[in-house]
């Protein structure tokens, strides 16, 4: 289904490649009123949600992407709460960017071209590069020019075209849009239509497969926010849920441009000078759709919360060590906003909460333990009760 595209905001209508609304928000896809987001189709992964789609399953691994597991982890809580992990560090490149982009990677292979794009050194390159190579298209990765050795690397093993790119890298988010013509190819950056209409498939399998009372998501760019509320408005539309559960959103203290505004008030995002966090997945100073995401917090009656890096630290070895799964402290913050949230009472402990876990830890370096414990082979039997020695 090709679809069209419409402001949120005032209702606009266009058609793709235009990504942005002459009022200056960004569009998303919209269907017929009587497409059925809930219906379960045919197919496997993301595209037996059932939801329409502007691009038709692809072959390979990206033809998979999605249907990921969901299971309770209410140990993860300092106190008592009842805690859903939707788990989308299981997506191949072991986060959920893979959903936007087997979408955006599809609309180009029905086009016939032979090249995507995107502006990220972080998941969402790698997701890229990846899916580029399952479907045989020229990936064009630009990087700024003092990416981390490491970080390149973990992308440039999928054979990705690397750019390394001097100067202001937050105006090649709206540059490189500018490109396509010459590259003959798409870009799909972080709140590209493309990417929300995958994406959204995120919230259509969290209503299949459980009742929440509130999602908790981390947000930076604000283009997955924007696309669970898109799938929730789908999913309320058809009738399929009743009420909207509360979408709240974290960021880290260090860089809330979305919280601050938040906090104050304000219906506009406006950018912020940040700090460093170790949550760098989600350091967006400028969040190109950060006003719509409070507009999704506004309709679902939600909230932003921010967090400090020792609360992220924390909620991500208590993910680790009482639910055995490693996840990026971008993700973590859901964790530690989820619980400053039960604190303030936003949140009751009686409530049924979804925490999506966005990003795989799995790929950064650790220095845990801090101690290793060493004990001889001699003395580990004396250590081990029940253990007997010959
Ligand atoms: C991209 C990303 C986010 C933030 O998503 P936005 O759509 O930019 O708001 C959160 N967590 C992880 C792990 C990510 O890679
Ligand atoms: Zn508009």
């Amino acid at each position: 289904m090709a679809g069209t595209l419409e402001c949120y905001s005032c209702g606009t209508r266009e058609t793709f490649p235009t990504r942005r609304c002459s009022c200056g928000e960004p569009l998303w896809f919209v269907y017929p009123d009587s497409t059925d987001p809930g219906a379960p189709g045919a197919g496997v992964g993301m595209w037996a949600s059932g939801a329409p789609l502007p691009a038709s399953r692809p072959g390979g691994f990206p033809g998979a992407v999605g249907n990921t597991p969901m299971y309770r982890a209410d140990g993860v809580v300092n106190g008592t709460g009842s805690v859903l992990i939707k788990d989308e560090t299981v997506n191949p490149t072991g986060s959920f960017k893979d959903r936007g982009t087997a979408v955006g990677a599809a609309w180009a292979v029905d086009r016939g071209m032979e090249r995507i794009g995107t502006v990220s050194h972080g998941n969402m390159a790698r997701s890229i590069a990846a899916t580029g190579a399952a479907l045989a298209l020229e990936a064009v990765v630009l990087v700024p020019a003092d990416i981390p050795q490491d970080r390149l690397g973990h992308i440039g093993v999928y054979g990705p075209t690397l750019v390394r790119v001097d100067g202001d890298y937050g105006s090649l988010y709206e540059q490189s849009y500018g490109l396509e013509s010459t590259i003959e190819g798409l870009f799909v950056n972080s709140d590209d239509p493309l990417r929300i209409a995958g994406q959204k498939t995120i919230a259509v399998e969290i209503m299949a497969q459980s009742d929440p009372d509130a999602i908790v998501l981390p947000v930076s760019s604000g283009g997955n926010a924007s696309a669970v509320w898109k799938g929730l408005r789908e999913l309320r539309r058809a009738d399929r849920i009743e009420t909207f559960p509360r979408l709240y959103l974290v960021q880290a203290a260090a860089c809330s441009p979305i919280a601050d505004a938040y906090r104050a008030g304000r219906s506009r995002v406006d950018p912020v000078d940040p700090d460093e966090t170790v949550a760098y997945s989600i350091a967006n100073a400028d969040p190109p759709s950060g006003t719509r995401a409070l507009a999704a917090v506004e309709a679902t009656d939600g909230a932003v919360v921010s967090v400090a890096d020792d609360e992220i630290v924390d909620a991500q070895r208590r993910l680790s060590r009482r639910a055995g799964r490693r996840v990026e402290p971008a993700s973590s913050t859901t964790l530690a906003g989820l619980e400053s949230l039960l604190r303030s009472g936003d949140v009751d402990r009686d409530e049924t909460v979804v925490l999506v876990m966005t990003g795989t830890g799995l790929l950064a370096s650790t220095t845990e333990p801090a101690e290793p414990s060493a004990v001889s082979l001699d003395s580990l039997p004396a250590r081990l009760p029940g253990f007997v020695a010959d």
